[in-house]
């Protein structure tokens, strides 16, 4: 385990041409993680030098999507496309020292010398590797290449993948700069990593062999090569690819399934890194115990009943207030009308319905009975429930509750048991004609609990309502 020191610098590098992937949410998680464990700094950097594909939206997207999980940057977000001008001079440093070349083959040409490498199985190369421009080549259009060294190996020291090597003759040598001097990918990404100070390189195993052609251009300019950790990408239940047929994907889906952005970060920190057996965990504990060494090697695996289960755990943990003004969220995307008191009777629900809970979608499903607006209409099952005997109880009850001051919910459970027993009956005489009184049918915590989150005045209102109709 490498010691805690202040100079750790990671970064989150999404391309914003899309939501906010899971993957990517996971990817920025342990960046952050790793920075928080080792007292350093988390940046953001957004890759939009493809111009095409980039989008406002799409920007606003993935910060929306890193605000709700609340994984903040230490510094303002750097904008790659800014620094161009900056990735061109370092391209001329690398024509001064000769660690690149201008290319004037034709885009025509290139690809025949392409296609004809491949038959022969051997890798591609410009002519000009080799070729001094005269001035009147320098005229005309150009791509600007990074001269590998040959007949080498590039070795990248992992810390999830161990030792990877690449035979430099195997690979190209990358385009820098294209004809319209748009600087390329892989050199972008060197020059803002070093000059953003990263010291560590955390992200998807799909760039594996990009951290090849980037290490060639750190050595060639004498840059340190930052540390690289390669994550398995995550995969669906089933073990292939996670793909749309897996369902979400997107950040901002998982917040309106309902779960809440602390076990998502508790979840996702699972995904692909252990802590023994260590499942469910706060953010301090996460920062605690993050290590690069705790990363698996093999993908992992979405699992929907540990989000589940984690997701609960957090739910139970949750303040009341923030979790009925989720549910109020819940409630209006549902399209339910809601009136002033709703609010402080979710809250009162809350301690209620949240143990049995796994999601937002849940607890709203579960007090749907608070906001239902009076009178109440009752079915048929609820009004042969409420007749004859069973009617005229319910009306002493009403009663013997309307000269009952404190709405606490232990001192109601001993009232309704004392009533019972006033009246020589069990529970399940009053229960069932109370609840399709108070509640017309709704799932509902039981009785004491459901007058306590409804309040005094709404229950008392729609035991009378409910009298009132089964005259
Ligand atoms: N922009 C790249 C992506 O979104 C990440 C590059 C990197 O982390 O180096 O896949």
């Amino acid at each position: 385990m490498t010691s805690p020191s202040s100079t750790v610098v990671t970064r989150f590098a999404p391309s914003p041409t899309g939501y906010l992937h899971i993957g990517g949410a996971r990817t920025a998680l342990f960046n952050w993680l790793y920075a928080k464990r080792h007292a350093g700094r988390f940046l953001i950097r957004v890759e939009d030098t493809d111009r095409e594909r980039s989008t406002d939206e799409a920007v606003k997207a993935i910060f929306d999507g890193l605000s709700w999980l609340e994984l903040f940057a230490d510094d303002e977000p750097v904008f790659q496309f800014s620094r161009a001008d900056r990735h061109r001079e370092v391209v001329d440093q690398l024509l001064e020292t000769g660690h690149a070349y201008r290319d004037f083959t034709s885009a025509e040409e290139t690809g025949r010398l392409r296609d004809e490498a491949k038959a022969e199985k051997r890798t591609f190369e410009s002519p000009w590797r080799d070729r001094e421009p005269t001035v009147d080549d320098l005229a005309s259009p150009h791509v600007v290449r990074f001269r590998r060294p040959k007949a080498t190996t590039v070795t990248v020291a992992d810390e999830v993948q161990g030792d990877v090597n690449w035979s430099t003759d195997d690979l190209d040598d990358l385009v820098l700069l294209r004809s319209d001097s748009a600087p390329t990918y892989n050199l972008a990404v060197v020059v803002d990593d070093h000059d953003m100070g990263v010291t560590h390189v955390i992200r998807g195993d799909d760039h594996l062999n990009n951290a090849a052609r980037q290490s060639l251009i750190y050595d060639a300019l004498g840059w340190m090569r930052p540390t690289f950790a390669h994550i398995p990408l995550i995969h669906g239940p089933d073990g292939a690819k996670l793909s749309k047929r897996h369902g979400a994907q997107a950040v901002h889906e998982y917040a309106e399934m309902g779960y809440l952005p602390e076990a998502m970060r508790n979840y996702l920190a699972r995904l692909g890194w252990a802590h023994g057996d260590d499942e469910l965990f706060s953010d301090a504990q996460a920062i605690e115990w993050f290590d690069l060494a705790g990363i698996g090697k093999a993908p992992a695996r979405l699992d929907f009943d540990k989000l589940a289960h984690v997701n609960s755990h957090w739910l139970r943990l949750a303040d009341d207030e923030r979790l009925a003004k989720l549910t109020l969220d819940a409630h209006l995307q549902k399209g339910h009308a809601l009136a002033e008191a709703d609010e402080a009777r979710l809250q009162r629900a809350m301690p209620f319905v949240k143990d049995r809970a796994k999601t937002i979608l849940d607890l709203a499903d579960q007090t749907a009975f608070v906001l239902k607006s009076r009178p109440l209409t009752l079915d048929d099952k609820a009004k042969a429930l409420l007749s004859g005997e069973t009617l005229d109880r319910l009306a002493r009850l009403r009663e013997r509750l309307s000269l009952f001051q404190s709405w606490d919910v232990f001192a109601l459970e001993a009232e309704l048991k004392a009533f019972a027993e006033s009246e020589g009956v069990g529970f399940g005489k009053i229960g069932p004609p109370m609840r399709a009184a108070l509640t017309a049918g709704s799932t509902s915590p039981d009785i004491a609990r459901t007058l306590s989150a409804l309040g005094r005045d709404e229950s008392l209102g729609r035991l009378d309502d409910a009298l009132q109709q089964t005259k």
